[in-house]
């Protein structure tokens, strides 16, 4: 897209998000879920000319996102402290997440690997997906500005990104996230009877999306067994607990999946903050954790870890690919263009 044509998707979203009409968080979701999307697939050689996505790869991401979010806004609360995420009864979906919940423990990997159920829960959040706000996403008023992808038209259960559309939440993707997240948490607060609710606690971006904070320990004590307990930046051994540090830092892609992570000092971790790793790190990081990743993921298994590992090396892909067009601050170093040979073995 042209920089104007950028501005142009830029201000379509912003008016979605805050003209649109829903009852329901739905479309927050669905616009996270394509933007999340774009992220996690390759970007076709050459132009972008149009990203294909499977309903059942959208109503995962749904879940995904409404996993969190369908437990008791405070600890102490039943299952009436549950947000409403519709204006009217409770969203359908939260309601489908809550049974499949309680029969895991909470564990959405446990729950995964359920086929038979998994199976069923995806089939209904398809089938939610495609009557309400696969529609109604791109209404505004009475009008119809089908911009993302082409309205009514689902060939074998997937939809079409228009041309452009992929490369565009590409670039913006912090950006769109910003405005989604905005627009939830208002839509959350705005819903009547989260009122009384919302007073039992302080921070709902928290509970909503989570944050760096959340625990980590699990995936700590894996990459600190898979890396001798050395530190992956500095190779000097750790003697305390020692970090798992997003390699892709948190701030910049919010997902936590198992070969992301690195163990490391606290000092080292720090250092590298929010920032991308020099492409030397990003060699062994693929090396270590992409190339043979059987171990790390029997090892994520056996802990009941989240991991993917494709969908982290694309994320990487991504990251020094927008590190590179905004001429990121990687450590000590500026991302060279040898990330390209570095990251990956298939085309970027
Ligand atoms: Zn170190």
């Amino acid at each position: 897209m042209s920089a104007a044509s950028d501005l142009e998707f830029l201000r379509k979203i912003q008016r979605l998000l805050a003209e649109g009409e829903f009852v329901a968080t739905y479309k927050f979701a669905l616009l996270q879920a394509l933007a999340d999307l774009s992220v996690e697939r390759a970007l076709g050689p050459g132009r972008d000319r149009g990203l294909t996505l499977a309903l059942a790869d959208i109503a995962d991401k749904f879940i995904e996102y409404y996993w969190r979010q369908a437990v008791p806004y405070a600890p102490d609360l039943d299952q009436a402290g549950i947000l409403k995420q519709n204006t009217g009864r409770q969203a359908a979906v939260i309601n489908a997440i809550v049974t499949i919940r309680g029969q895991y423990s909470g564990s959405i990997y446990l729950a995964r690997r359920d086929a038979l159920e998994w199976g069923r829960l995806l089939r209904s959040v398809i089938t939610l997906i495609k009557t309400m706000p696969l529609w109604k996403l791109q209404v505004v008023g009475r009008s119809v500005d089908d911009f993302i992808y082409r309205q009514g038209q689902l060939d074998n259960g997937c939809v079409q990104l228009r041309p452009g559309v992929q490369s565009a939440f590409r670039s913006f993707h912090g950006l769109i996230t910003n405005l989604i997240r905005g627009g939830w948490l208002s839509q959350v607060r705005r819903i009547a009877g989260n009122r009384d609710l919302l007073g039992e606690r302080g921070d709902l971006a928290e509970f909503l999306f989570g944050s760096e904070r959340r625990n980590l320990d699990g995936y700590r004590k894996v990459m600190r067994d898979y890396q001798s307990a050395r530190c992956f930046y500095c190779g000097k051994p750790v003697r305390g607990a020692g970090h798992a540090d997003h390699f892709i830092p948190w701030s910049r892609y919010p997902v936590d999946l198992g070969h992301n992570f690195v163990f490391s000092h606290p000092s080292c971790n720090n250092y590298k903050s929010d920032l991308l790793a020099h492409p030397d790190h990003l060699a062994r990081w693929r090396e270590c954790n992409l190339d043979a990743p059987s171990a790390l993921s029997e090892a994520f298994n056996s802990s009941g870890l989240a991991h993917d590992v494709e969908r982290s090396r694309f994320v990487a892909v991504w990251a020094y690919e927008q590190g590179e067009q905004s001429r990121a601050q990687s450590i000590k170093y500026e991302v060279s263009p040898d990330w390209k040979r570095t990251i990956s073995t298939c085309e970027v």
